[in-house]
């Protein structure tokens, strides 16, 4: 299930156009994914990661990977 994150986000790199962060989780699998998409040119990264379906760890793995993505977005540095 796509889930629309409320973190602002810099613009798109290539277009300036205006982005939306995602994140998706797969319960069976428990895995996630963090997803920046640019609403205008459409270019979008991905970043997966493992969630703690007992949540004893909370969202720490998740928070470190959205901290990731959005770092990657915004100093505009891609295939890392
Ligand atoms: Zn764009």
């Amino acid at each position: 299930m796509l889930h629309l994150d409320e973190t602002e986000i810099k613009t798109c790199p290539l277009c300036v156009g205006f982005s939306h962060l995602y994140s998706v989780e797969n319960s069976t699998a428990w895995n996630g994914e963090w997803i920046i998409k640019c609403v205008e040119c459409e270019i979008e990264i991905r970043r997966a990661y493992v969630f703690d379906p007992t949540r004893k760890t909370g969202d720490r793995e998740k928070n470190r990977v959205k901290r990731e993505i959005i770092r990657v977005w915004e100093k505009r540095v891609y295939g890392t």
